[in-house]
C-alpha cells in the first residue's frame, strides 16, 4: 500500500477582501452584515503573523479588494494603501496582488500599473509577454515549484468599476454595452427585476475580454504540454454553484468552458468577492471552486485566511476562523 507523502511540495496562503480603511464600522449594502473596517487591518496582520510562524509559504495570494471604496469619501485612498501595505513589509514570502472592484473605485489601471499592487512584473515567468501584452491589464502566470502553474486573471478587465478605466476606453464601452443590455436599472448596481444567475449583471461584477481568454487557452495549452498542474485564482467566483449568483463574473461560462477544457490540468479555482464565501467541487472535470470569506465582514474574535499545502495527490486547505479546512483531491 502506498504512504502519503509527509511534507507538502510547497505552500501558499490565501486571504480576500481586507477592505482596509481608516473608518468607522458600517452595515454591508443589504444591511444583513457588519464591515469593520479598522480591525480588517488587525486581520491582516494577524494572518502575516500566523504564515510567518508556520514558516513554509512560499508565497501569498491576495485576491483583491485589499482596501475599501469608501476610502476615497475621505480622500484618503493612499494613506490606506501605505498602511495595509506596510503589513506585508519585509516578509519572506512573495507576495501575488489581484486587483478587485474595490482597487478601482480607489485607483485608475494607470495607478495601479505603477503601484505595488501591479505584481506581475517581479512575479511573472515571462515578463516580457507580461510588458507586450494589453499595456493596463494585470493578468500573468508563474510556476513556484517544478510541474505546478499558477494563473492569476485580471477579472474587471471589461468593466464600468470606478475610475478603473476611462469612459472613452472600449474596455469601459463594452462593458456599459454589456450592462444596458440585460440590467434595466438608473442604479446599475441594483439587481432589481433581474432573476436567477441574470442577477450578476451589476456593475461591481466585471469580464473578461477575448484578448485574455486568448491568453489563458495559450497559457494552459503551454502548461499542458509540459506537463505541469495548474491553480487558477481571480478576484471573481466562475461557478453559479461556489458564491451567490449576484457575485459571479459577467462572462463565467467562457472562464468555466476553459477550465474544463483543461480538466486534465486544472486543479481549482481560488477567488473572493463574495464576502460568505462557499464551495463547490465540479466532480464532472474534478476541479475544485473556494471562493474565501471576505475579511472585512469576519465577526469579531474570528478571521478568514488560509494555508494550501501542495502534495502530489491533493491540495489541503488548512481554514482560520470563518474559512472551512479541507482536503482537496
Ligand atoms: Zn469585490
Amino acid at each position: 500500500m502506498a504512504t502519503r507523502e509527509e511534507r507538502p511540495l510547497f505552500s501558499f496562503g490565501i486571504i480576500a477582501d481586507v477592505q482596509y480603511g481608516d473608518l468607522d464600522d458600517a452595515m454591508n449594502f443589504t444591511q444583513t452584515k457588519w464591515r469593520h473596517y479598522r480591525n480588517a487591518l488587525y486581520l491582516l496582520r494577524e494572518a502575516v503573523q500566523h504564515w510567518k510562524e508556520e514558516n513554509r509559504i512560499q508565497f501569498v495570494l491576495q485576491l483583491g479588494d485589499i482596501i475599501d471604496g469608501f476610502n476615497t469619501r475621505r480622500k484618503n485612498s493612499e494613506n490606506a494603501l501605505r498602511d495595509v501595505l506596510q503589513e506585508f513589509d519585509g516578509v519572506p514570502f512573495a507576495v501575488h496582488h489581484i486587483w478587485g472592484n474595490h482597487e478601482f473605485y480607489n485607483f485608475s489601471r494607470n495607478y495601479l500599473m505603477n503601484s505595488p499592487l501591479f505584481t506581475a512584473q517581479e512575479n511573472a515567468t515571462d515578463v516580457e509577454e507580461v510588458v507586450k501584452k494589453e499595456a493596463d491589464a494585470a493578468y500573468y502566470d508563474f510556476s513556484p515549484y517544478k510541474g505546478y502553474r499558477f494563473v492569476v486573471l485580471d477579472n474587471y478587465d471589461v468593466s464600468m468599476c470606478g475610475i478603473g478605466r476611462d469612459k472613452d476606453s472600449p474596455q469601459y464601452k463594452e462593458a456599459e454595452k454589456i450592462l444596458r443590455q440585460v440590467n434595466k436599472n438608473e442604479e446599475l448596481n441594483s439587481p432589481e427585476g433581474l432573476v436567477g444567475v441574470d442577477r450578476r449583471f451589476v456593475m461591481f461584477n466585471g469580464g473578461m475580454g477575448e484578448e485574455q481568454l486568448q491568453w489563458l487557452r495559450e497559457t494552459l495549452e503551454v502548461a499542458r504540454q509540459q506537463g505541469e498542474k495548474v491553480v487558477v485564482s481571480g478576484h471573481v467566483p466562475v461557478h453559479p454553484n461556489s458564491c451567490y449568483v449576484m457575485c459571479l463574473l459577467w462572462n463565467y461560462q467562457d472562464v468555466l468552458k476553459i477550465l474544463q477544457d483543461f480538466s486534465d490540468i486544472v486543479l481549482a479555482y481560488f477567488s473572493g468577492h463574495d464576502h460568505g464565501g462557499g464551495y463547490h467541487y465540479d466532480s464532472g472535470n474534478e476541479i475544485h471552486h473556494v471562493t474565501l470569506p471576505g475579511v472585512i465582514e469576519v465577526p469579531p474574535g474570528s478571521n478568514a485566511f488560509g494555508t494550501v499545502d501542495v502534495f502530489s495527490d491533493r491540495l489541503v486547505m488548512h481554514g482560520v476562523g470563518q474559512l472551512e479546512s479541507r482536503v482537496m483531491k
